[in-house]
């Protein structure tokens, strides 16, 4: 391996990748379909991080290529012969939506005691501008390397994907031959579960001492709901009091409840939990299952509120539903039920319900065993469906990152298998490689999210001996 201290490279650069990364940060880059034209399929948040980010590219000389605001690359290393080997990098310009509760304003990035605070900061500008980095020391230090380098930035990640898709088809280039995405974790992640979607559709039935008008929650299926928001009228007294004695019941929990009586006399109730990744609910408070819950014993009485509040209750693991099932390598099924829509004059409310699943059961095995819920009137499958992935150990694409990694950090590496979805899986030789470090605090989709401003330049350090083991 090489000598250069691309540690001190990193260092020398830290003012200038900071400025950079503020200014994508600070760009509100959600998914708005409200707002979706054909110039900006998922809304113009996302299309103006993208194109800042090839702007950023253009500036430092690269040939750029924006794909109809769906997704744009450059290439380094264009002098090359055409039959050179390509190496993707995937990274995203998209966030999930900001949500509540944070102490400074999501789109006003800001260090705090050693640790940037914003909207993407770890999920995934920041990263994305620590690798960007790390491929500008290469071409500062004009390191000879045998093989092209593609950046490429998507815009849709979080949700449906249709930006790659969209770039895949319509970019006329073929797919690079391997490649990494810097949207996870180091050591490394070379195995992804399969992610489907599936929404249960229940009728409004709705009898009980308590009438329930509506009840929703949850921002995205990937998302576990930070929040519920229920409607209701009919025998309400002391509810404080009998929620104060269900929130003690559940007291890790620390469960919290907005009530407000309207002018029609309907009480609008709102309970927090605590959002997380959808790909890991077992670390997040599911707050309309727990709302879902507590109406269910003050006399709510409704199949939309005995699914949610009993079998989907803290049910990650898809036991009580039925679905559970575990893969001696890739892991356990994991489920998040993470959008629920209930008005008493529908009689189509949904709850969908985000699976992460193992090689050895599928969607289709997962839909026969929901259908059979009681109250369930049918269930539909999302359009996207992520099959398992897997890139082996044996392949360099993996041996030569973790052989950097361990270099760099001193740690061991070893594989791993994740129930979150990356860009990774894109190419068949795909993975995902950082930027967060064993023991580092996840806050990707949370309020508050930050990323430690030393593990950006760590980070950068790494990517940027990684890119040049691979494409030397
Ligand atoms: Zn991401």
């Amino acid at each position: 391996m090489t000598e250069i201290d691309f540690k001190a490279e990193v260092a020398a650069r830290r003012e200038d990748l900071l400025a950079d990364l503020f200014s994508l940060l600070k760009i509100n880059s959600e998914r708005d379909d409200s707002q979706a034209t054909p110039e900006a399929p998922f809304g113009p948040g996302p299309v103006a991080a993208l194109q800042a980010f090839l702007d950023l590219a253009a500036r430092d000389g690269y040939a750029t290529q924006n794909v109809d605001n769906y997704a744009g690359h450059f290439t380094y290393g264009d002098d090359l012969p055409d039959d050179a080997e390509v190496l993707g990098i995937f990274a995203h310009m998209d966030v999930v939506p900001a949500g509540s509760g944070w102490d400074s304003a999501p789109y006003a990035p800001e260090i705090r005691d050693g640790k940037l605070y914003a909207r993407g900061a770890s999920d995934d500008k920041g990263p994305t501008m620590a690798c960007y980095y790390g491929l500008k020391i290469l071409k500062e230090l004009k390191l000879p390397l045998t093989k092209k380098i593609r950046f490429i930035a998507g815009t849709d990640e979080e949700s449906g994907w249709g930006d790659m898709a969209y770039y895949f088809d319509h970019v006329g280039l073929p797919a690079p031959d391997f490649g990494f995405s810097p949207d996870a974790e180091f050591p490394i992640i070379n195995g992804e579960k399969g992610n489907i979607t599936e929404y249960l559709h229940i009728d409004g039935e709705n009898t009980g001492a308590v009438h329930l008008h509506r009840l929703i929650g949850g921002l995205r299926e990937n998302m576990v709901p930070e929040s519920a928001t229920a409607v209701l009228s009919g025998a309400l007294d002391d509810l404080t009091v009998k929620f104060a004695a269900f929130a003690g019941r559940y007291a890790d929990k620390h469960l919290r409840l907005e009530t407000e009586i309207g002018t029609d006399g309907r009480v609008t109730v709102v309970l927090h939990g605590r959002s997380a990744h959808g790909a890991m609910p077992e670390k997040g408070v599911n707050g309309v299952t727990y709302l879902a819950k507590f109406l269910d014993e003050i006399g709510v009485v409704s199949p939309f509120t005995k699914i949610a509040g009993t079998i989907l209750l803290e049910d990650h693991a898809g036991e009580k539903l039925g679905v559970a099932f575990k893969d001696e390598k890739m892991g356990a099924l994991s489920m998040n039920a993470g959008v629920f829509k209930f008005e008493d004059t529908s009689s189509d409310n949904t709850i969908a319900l985000n699976f992460r699943y193992p090689q050895g059961t599928d969607a289709d095995t997962i839909r026969k065993v929901l259908a059979k819920l009681p109250g369930v009137s049918s269930v539909t499958k999302s359009e996207h469906e992520h099959t398992p992935h897997y890139v082996p150990m044996t392949d360099p694409l993996v041996s030569t990152l973790l052989s950097v990694y361990e270099k760099q950090t001193g740690l061991k590496g070893h594989e791993q298998i994740i129930g979150g979805g990356t860009f990774g899986r894109l190419l068949k030789r795909g993975v995902a490689f950082g930027a967060m470090f064993p023991g580092d605090v996840d806050t990707m989709h949370q309020a508050n999210e930050f990323i430690p401003v030393d593990v950006l330049l760590r980070a950068a350090a790494i990517y940027a001996e990684a890119i040049y083991e691979l494409a030397k």
